[in-house]
């Protein structure tokens, strides 16, 4: 942001005013969000000035939200490992590594991390480049608190559902690949690491040495009980 460039919210005079009243939210705004007020949600905010990185944090903390700001994609990147943040507010403009390459580094980890460009740049071209790029929101500065934090709470809906799936899918893949009555791997499952297995070893030219365990009259077992006691006994 140049020097000369009007900052969100920050009129002259509003030094003194509490930090909801600095950035204009006003009571009815934040109590419209307060059911999502999460102060386990960790937000990276990534600028190279450290003015706009402030009101970007000063902003997110009226939403209750924990901030950690960087100055650079290299220590945003370092973050990214050390803190886990949920989302990232990222500065395209920046010395050494920029928006777009830090977001690059980004999107090359396994795990996903919804990201926000934060700009000063207002040209369509940059908006476009910063979405292809993997952004998955873009906000221009001077920003609007509010606007800014209803973008930050629609990511963050997003993650939750996406999370949501991801959980359900693990379920259900779970549910697939186990027996539901012992939670042993079934036949499916078996098959189907028995093929990764042989392939991993064609692929290192090593063997696969198989096990197979027989149990000798288990049977006796269910008949002298049940065979909910005979599945106890597998587990
Ligand atoms: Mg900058």
């Amino acid at each position: 942001m140049g020097a000369s460039q009007p900052r969100a919210g920050l009129a002259k005079g509003q030094g003194r005013k509490n930090p909801s009243q600095r950035l204009n939210i006003s009571r009815y705004d934040r109590s419209m969000s307060a059911h999502q007020i999460n102060d386990e949600t960790k937000i990276l905010v990534v600028d190279d000035d450290p003015a706009s990185a402030k009101l970007v944090k000063l902003a997110l903390e009226c939403d209750g939200y924990q901030v950690l700001t960087a100055n650079s994609g290299k220590q945003a990147i370092k973050e990214m490992s050390d803190w886990s943040p949920h989302l990232v507010l990222l500065d395209v403009s920046m010395p050494g590594l920029n928006g777009l390459d830090t977001l690059k580094y980004l999107r090359a980890r396994n795990h996903y991390v919804s990201t926000i460009f934060v700009t000063g740049r207002s040209d369509v071209d940059d908006v476009v480049r910063g979405l292809d790029a993997g952004a998955d929101d873009y906000i221009r500065k001077p920003f609007d608190a509010k606007e800014l934090l209803a973008r930050v709470r629609t990511q963050l809906r997003i993650k939750q559902l996406n999370d949501n799936l991801k959980a359900a899918n693990k379920k259900l893949k779970s549910l697939v690949d186990k027996d539901d009555l012992t939670g042993l791997f079934n036949m499916r499952s078996l098959y189907e690491k028995l093929d990764n297995e042989l392939n991993r070893a064609r692929r290192f030219g090593r063997s696969v040495c198989v096990i197979m365990m027989d149990m000798d009259h288990f049977k006796n077992v269910n008949d002298s009980n049940d065979h909910l006691f005979g599945s106890f006994v597998l587990q």
